[in-house]
């Protein structure tokens, strides 16, 4: 199947469904596939029934909310564990 790059403002349009329309004939008859992920992003191969049309959702990891803990108490010692180095050289 050949591959078709979305306009911006297509993509912009697709995103405002967000990615439960079909980009090609706007159909909801939609099947996720496999997915991938990496240190900040994911990704997901989405398939539509009704075109056949396949692509990826790409996604990226923006940050985190309301994390709950069951022992709150019990790591105190270890705080900064959670916390990420953002001076890793590496990155
Ligand atoms: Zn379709």
């Amino acid at each position: 199947m050949p591959t078709k790059n979305l306009t911006r403002t297509q993509e912009r349009a697709y995103l405002k469904t967000r990615g439960l329309k079909c980009p090609c004939c706007r159909s909801e008859n939609l099947e996720p596939l496999s997915n991938d992920s990496d240190d900040d992003w994911h990704t997901q191969n989405v398939m539509c029934h009704d075109c056949l049309a396949e692509w990826t959702d790409l996604y990226t990891m923006k940050g985190i909310l309301d994390l709950q803990v069951s022992f709150p108490d019990e790591r105190k010692d270890q705080s900064d564990a959670a916390v990420p180095n953002h001076d890793d050289p590496a990155r």
